[in-house]
């Protein structure tokens, strides 16, 4: 398969970004690593007239930590970097986990948080070659108003597989945006729309940092994930804890799912459910099935709807065990 025409632009600073983007007519569309990207233009998902590639924009390129302990992630870090730095960081660990266990080494080396996080939802009736699309009339996310994965629905279900957003949700990860020559934070997980044919809110904004609240004591965090191959597949299911441990106590938790819906799923009321009460094994099995209850993966991606759920309960019970242990050491 090869790429389609497009023409090629490369800007070497923010502003001569803005000023290419407001001379530019037509669809342009931003490139980073170009793992995501350019296989679906090669599969003619999306044929761009102009592309805009910020890797030569050096300011986002770099991990920096603040003066009040706030770390700033540029929105072009390669995902093997990004490991890197939270390598054996115990608050953040779950970025660690997930970043590690992005697609291939030759991945995550390619690969920038920016694209991970603002990847496209995916579907294997989606997914295909143009012979492919050609005969098959288009579904919600072709333009057309059918769905081959539920039927009679009048929305995509197409499923988002980042492995990293969920671990920047559970940490308060926050996203800044660049519209119009002016900068905007969102929290990451208000960036979605939970529509897979259209799966953000950010309209033509770019991305250029994420920033990090400053770790709190007691917080320790972790990332489970479900996929068809070690060493190179995307979660079928996936599972972000922290918890936030006061007094020998849990204080907070929080929980997100990635790989069962066409957004992270955030896990609602479990601080209330958890508040003054002891966390037994019990407890921990309830919470796992809140978070079960909450997952509602559909047949189309890799792996069956039914275990794709039930490996959420599964990992979430696990994730949690595995904090506890670990600040007990
Ligand atoms: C074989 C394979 C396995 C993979 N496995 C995994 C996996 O296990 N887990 C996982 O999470 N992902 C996986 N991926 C998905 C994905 O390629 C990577 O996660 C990657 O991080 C995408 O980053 P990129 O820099 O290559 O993005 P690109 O391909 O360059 O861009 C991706 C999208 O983001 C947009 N974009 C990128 N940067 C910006 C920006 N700054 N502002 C606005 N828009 C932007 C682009 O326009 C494009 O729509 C896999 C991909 C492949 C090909
Ligand atoms: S979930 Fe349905 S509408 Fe969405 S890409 Fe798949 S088949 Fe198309």
């Amino acid at each position: 398969m090869h790429l389609p025409h497009f023409k090629y632009y490369a800007p070497r600073s923010i502003n001569t970004l803005n000023t290419l983007i407001e001379n530019i007519n037509g669809q342009a569309i931003i490139l980073a690593g170009g793992t995501e990207l350019l296989p679906r233009m090669k599969m003619r998902l999306i044929q761009p007239e102009h592309l805009i590639s910020i890797l030569k924009i050096k300011q986002l390129e770099n991990i920096k930590i603040k003066n009040d302990k706030k770390i700033e992630i540029g929105a072009t870090v390669r995902i093997d970097n990004l490991a890197n730095f939270f390598k054996a960081n115990k608050p953040f660990n779950a970025i660690f986990q997930a970043a590690n266990m992005v697609g291939s080494q030759q991945i995550r080396n390619m690969a920038t948080i920016g694209g991970n996080i603002l990847q496209n939802t995916r579907c294997k009736y989606y997914n295909r070659t143009l012979q492919w699309q050609k005969i098959m009339p288009p579904c919600h996310k072709r333009g057309g108003n059918i769905c081959y994965a539920v039927k009679n629905s009048k929305r995509c279900f197409a499923v988002y597989q980042s492995d990293i957003a969920a671990p920047f949700i559970v940490l308060q990860g926050k996203a800044e945006f660049l519209f119009n020559k002016n900068f905007i934070q969102k929290p990451v997980e208000d960036i979605f729309t939970g529509n897979g044919a259209v799966p953000f809110n950010i309209g033509k904004s770019i991305l250029i940092k994420f920033i990090l609240p400053a770790s709190e004591d007691g917080i320790i965090s972790t990332y489970k994930k479900y996929r068809i191959r070690d060493g190179m597949d995307f979660p079928i299911a996936g599972v972000a804890v922290a918890i936030k441990i006061e007094n020998k106590k849990i204080d907070d938790i929080k929980i997100c799912l990635t790989g069962v819906s066409s957004a992270p799923v955030v896990i609602k009321n479990i601080k209330d459910f958890i508040s003054e009460k002891k966390l037994t094994d019990k407890l921990i099995h309830e919470i796992s099935e809140i978070a079960y209850n909450q997952a509602h993966p559909v047949e189309n991606i890799d792996g069956d709807a039914n275990n794709r759920r039930y490996m959420i309960k599964q990992m979430t019970f696990e994730a949690i065990k595995e904090l506890i242990g670990s600040y007990e050491k």
